[in-house]
């Protein structure tokens, strides 16, 4: 492996990238980094009828978003440009016709029906057609008509395709870095097109070309190409160029059960199976972004879909991620999916996260509500309830009633609201207006002394109190919630729950 690290991820923009693609792109990226080499993006959109607008621009930010942008694509760094295979729509042709001249490709000018009706025909007899060593040479192509007939009919217009000629009686003895050597029997192989009747070339002879164009080391994609393999590698034979190292990553997989993870999935267990939100007339598909997820979360769980450092360790940054990757440590068997994990993840992040920033992002929310607020306190309230938070979309309902007197009572919990207390409350209350010092330690020692004295039980008090600020049996320390919603309030608040309960 003396080739300079070139990598490269390849999406084809026919909708929003799934998660599973996302991986694909960061392990490419974590590879470049790792090898001091270069990660780029290519779009494979040679297949126009599958063109879906915004997939493209989808794409890039979501990569941005995630930190993990090439450094060569579309409009960047254009170093083996164009990055876009429709705008390279013009250079593949010659090389099907380089294929063809050195006998590894040939003319096929079978039309859709006759092709429909050889399968029809195989399958009445309970078998499969396949177009291959087998029958290519009874087949309408140029192994079977003469080169005259052949050029005469491409002059009339007809319509045809270039197919390989997958060479016969060969076994393959093909590497991967995660699956070690596979074995694959040619003569099982069909020949596949690699230039459609509509002057472009397809997925397999575009890819090859490109990558070869591109100089790229290694080939890092999802275990569906697998299958593509054999042919990748006879064509880069066919070409006479090395070809990259291929590895392929195992699949996603479901949470429950088996297969591969799905938009299903995600819709029935309602979490996103797509970086970004994505809108198209059929509704709204949910993203992590949107859900409130950090992107070096995502980055992390997505890093440990597949993979592990050897360790029991979970948490990475992306520099660490990008120190310690190895695709030889990238597991053969599917990954499963585990969206709570995922969101443990994210609670891990948002903890690290300092009680400024968190506030900043819990800003937006109150000032819709028309609640402005001290930054120091408000710092002080997000680091009394971030332990509990997996979301700073939680914030709100984790901390309420620092902003609002509670209106309601939880029901339960106002069991605990017994005859005497409301007496033992109105004492309560007068003994903490006059306490100047409203801090929650003063508090704290003023109030466990006016209870030793009096002989009161702890729940007695503390829990009917809480009922009081909170409105249920929740929350941080309850000393700490006094001296941040004030003196008058927590007073206040007392009054209102011996008037009320
Ligand atoms: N365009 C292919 C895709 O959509 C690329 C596969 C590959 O990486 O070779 O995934």
């Amino acid at each position: 492996m003396s080739r300079p690290v070139r990598v490269r991820f390849a999406p084809s923009p026919t909708g929003p990238l799934h998660i599973g693609g996302v991986r694909t792109a960061l392990f490419n990226y974590l590879f470049a980094k790792k090898h001091g080499g270069v990660f780029y993006l290519r779009i494979e959109d040679t297949d126009q009828n599958r063109f879906v607008p915004g997939a493209e621009e989808y794409i890039f930010e979501a990569l941005e978003w995630l930190g993990i942008s090439p450094s060569e694509t579309v409009g960047k760094n254009e170093k083996f440009g164009p990055y876009r295979q429709s705008e390279r729509e013009t250079m593949y042709r010659e090389y099907a016709d380089r294929l063809i001249a050195s006998g590894n490709a040939y003319i096929a000018f079978d039309t859709p029906e006759a092709l429909d009706a050889h399968r029809k025909d195989h399958e009445a007899n309970g078998k499969t057609f396949i177009y291959n060593h087998h029958n290519r040479e009874k087949l309408d192509n140029s192994l079977t008509n003469s080169a005259e007939k052949v050029l005469e009919r491409i002059a009339s217009g007809e319509d045809y395709v270039v197919r390989f000629k997958t060479p016969v009686d060969e076994v393959l003895h093909l590497k991967d870095i995660i699956r070690g050597e596979i074995k694959f029997d040619t003569n099982l192989l069909d020949d596949k097109v690699l230039f459609k009747s509509d002057g472009m070339p397809t997925y397999h002879l575009a890819n090859i070309v490109d990558d070869h164009l591109m100089e790229t080391s290694h080939v890092i994609r999802g275990e569906e190409w697998l299958p593509s393999l054999p042919l990748h590698v006879l064509l880069y034979r066919a070409f006479g160029w090395e070809a990259p190292e291929f590895a392929h990553l195992p699949l996603i997989l479901k949470p429950i059960g088996n297969g591969k993870l799905s938009k299903r999935d995600g819709d029935k267990m309602g979490f996103p199976v797509f970086p970004l939100e994505w809108q198209t007339e059929e509704g709204v598909s949910s993203g992590y972004r949107e859900k409130g997820f950090f992107p070096e979360a995502v980055v992390n769980f997505l890093a440990l879909l597949g993979w592990n450092d050897g360790s029991e360790k979970e948490l990475f940054s992306l520099e660490e991620l990008a120190q310690s990757f190895d695709l030889n440590r990238v597991h053969k068997a599917g990954a499963k999916f585990d969206p709570e994990k995922n969101k443990w993840f994210n609670h891990q992040y948002l903890i690290t996260k300092s009680d400024e920033e968190l506030s900043q992002l819990f800003a937006p929310a109150l000032s819709e509500k028309g609640i402005s607020i001290d930054a120091s306190k408000l710092a002080k309230i997000v680091s009394l309830i971030k332990e509990r938070a997996h979301f700073v979309s939680e914030f709100w309902e984790l901390s309420d009633y620092f902003f609002e007197a509670p209106t309601l009572y939880d029901e339960k919990a106002a069991k605990n609201w017994k005859e005497e207390t409301p007496a033992l409350m109105s004492d309560l209350f007068q003994l903490l207006e006059n306490i100047d010092d409203f801090s929650s330690s003063n508090v704290e020692t003023i109030v466990k002394d006016w209870m030793a004295q009096n002989e009161i039980g702890m729940g007695k008090v503390m829990q009917p109190l809480r009922l009081s600020l909170v409105g249920a049996l929740k929350g941080p320390h309850l000393f700490d919630i006094m001296e941040l919603i004030g003196k008058e309030e927590t007073i206040s608040r007392i009054k209102r729950a011996i008037a009320n309960l």
